[in-house]
């Protein structure tokens, strides 16, 4: 039986209350969290493995609820540009092959996995290849594919024309995914569906897709109100806006995870609030963009946001001081733009969000061993106080995560990766991005 003892650790549980225990252990039995509490353990220590935690804090791994960790090939690339998204990250994405996917998408889920995220809600092209890949890595991961019925090469000269057989392809895809993964590992993998966005479905796609989820009992993933092509697109083609087109389609609604929502109007704000939509808000990616959703509207509306950090830079930790920031900025108040906010937006609420609260997002017993350790014995996380939570949500860094576990196996211990070679990750995803620029530079 696997029994990993964690002792002489500060739990930051993101239970109900918040709990947080300075000096206490917890016990990791088979996949699960099988007990945890104050001061030394006193149990049954039969063949125990017992990791000191000494200086370490402990949390709930974070539950990243917006990825596309194959787009970490564009890191570098795009940040500075401001037509960088449709201009050439689309275009480019067209050089993908599915082997390129699957290596890309190692080597952004080991990026992941690094910073402490445990799981992941994602959505790309060739999403058999992604599941495949996230599957071997260890990481838990919900998947969806990018479903489209248009070329999204050609959405920069605001060409939309459709290509039904195109979509079916994909929502194909998205099937096949489903029946393959749904539910593999013992829930560690688990699928939605992808329509890939308001303005890259028609509404005719967008139904179908909603026929696949209720078939199969899925979810959905999608991007709203991205830019105001969408909107612009969206009111030539049906007179509505992006969140009254995920009304019309039967999208909206509790389980839909709704990235972006920038460009949404009171009654949008409205919509989302009322029909329990999770707005996903990727605050660092989307504050370099300048991409600025109403966080202040929305907060006071009651829509539910949670923390996704979508591609270039998967950094949960840069993702909560950015939602700090940015939401202050935006004139929500400091309470509901707290350092505990933040962090309960990036653990137990994406977890609520996506059906998965009684299984990870805290650290409770009977829930799954998913976890991080994170160092905190560096200057910038001393000295701590009171509210260890607030020292380290504003001063953490990837670079602290010492140890992560999903479903009670190491999948990052010392800072190393276990479950695969770091080395081949690295060299292949290097290679394989190279050669996909090159192949994207080729057609300019
Ligand atoms: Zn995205």
């Amino acid at each position: 039986m696997n029994r990993v003892l964690f002792e002489n650790a500060l739990l930051i549980t993101v239970d109900d209350q918040n709990n947080i225990i300075r000096s206490g252990w917890l016990l990791v039995e088979e996949d699960r969290i099988a007990a945890l509490g104050e001061g030394r353990f006193e149990g049954d220590r039969s063949g125990i493995t017992t990791v000191d935690a000494t200086g370490r804090a402990l949390l709930p791994g974070i539950v990243d609820a917006h990825t596309h960790v194959a787009g970490s090939l564009f890191k570098g690339l795009l940040e500075d540009d401001p037509n960088g998204f449709y201009g050439f990250a689309l275009p480019m994405e067209g050089q993908l092959t599915r082997e390129d996917v699957y290596h890309l998408s190692l080597l952004g889920a080991w990026e992941c996995m690094q910073a402490g995220i445990t799981t992941i809600n994602e959505i790309y092209h060739y999403s058999l290849q992604v599941a495949q890949a996230l599957d071997e890595i260890g990481i838990r991961a919900v998947v969806s594919q990018n479903i489209v019925d248009v070329d999204i090469g050609a959405l920069r000269y605001d060409d939309y024309t459709r290509d039904a057989a195109k979509g079916e392809a994909f929502l194909e895809e998205n099937i096949q995914l489903i029946e393959q993964y749904h539910g593999k590992d013992n829930g560690r993998i688990t699928c939605r569906v992808g329509p890939h966005a308001t303005d890259t479905v028609s509404m005719e796609l967008a139904k179908k897709c909603v026929a696949v989820g209720q078939k199969y009992g899925v979810g959905f993933h999608t991007h709203v109100a991205q830019s105001e092509r969408e909107v612009a697109q969206l009111k030539a083609s049906y007179g509505l806006t992006p969140v009254e087109f995920l009304r019309e389609t039967g999208l909206l609604g509790d389980h839909l995870m709704a990235a972006h929502c920038i460009y949404t109007n009171e009654s949008d704000i409205q919509l989302l609030a009322q029909s329990g939509t999770h707005m996903l808000h990727c605050t660092q990616g989307l504050g370099r963009g300048s991409d600025f959703p109403p966080t202040a509207a929305m907060f006071k509306a009651g829509v539910h946001i949670v923390l996704g950090t979508d591609w270039l830079t998967m950094d949960p930790w840069a993702n909560m001081r950015f939602g700090i920031g940015l939401n202050r900025q935006h004139g929500v108040d400091h309470a509901t733009a707290s350092a505990l906010s933040m962090l309960r937006r990036s653990t137990i609420e994406p977890a609520r969000a996506l059906g998965l609260a009684d299984q990870v997002g805290s650290l409770e017993p009977g829930k799954q061993a998913d976890l991080l350790m994170l160092d905190c014995t560096g200057p910038h996380l001393t000295p701590m106080y009171h509210d260890p939570v607030a020292t380290i949500v504003y001063n953490a860094c990837r670079g602290d995560v010492s140890d992560v576990m999903v479903a009670g196996r190491f999948t990052v211990r010392d800072r190393k990766l276990q479950t695969m070679d770091e080395a081949e990750i690295l060299h292949r995803g290097q290679a394989v991005a190279h050669e996909v620029y090159n192949r994207h530079l080729a057609t300019l």
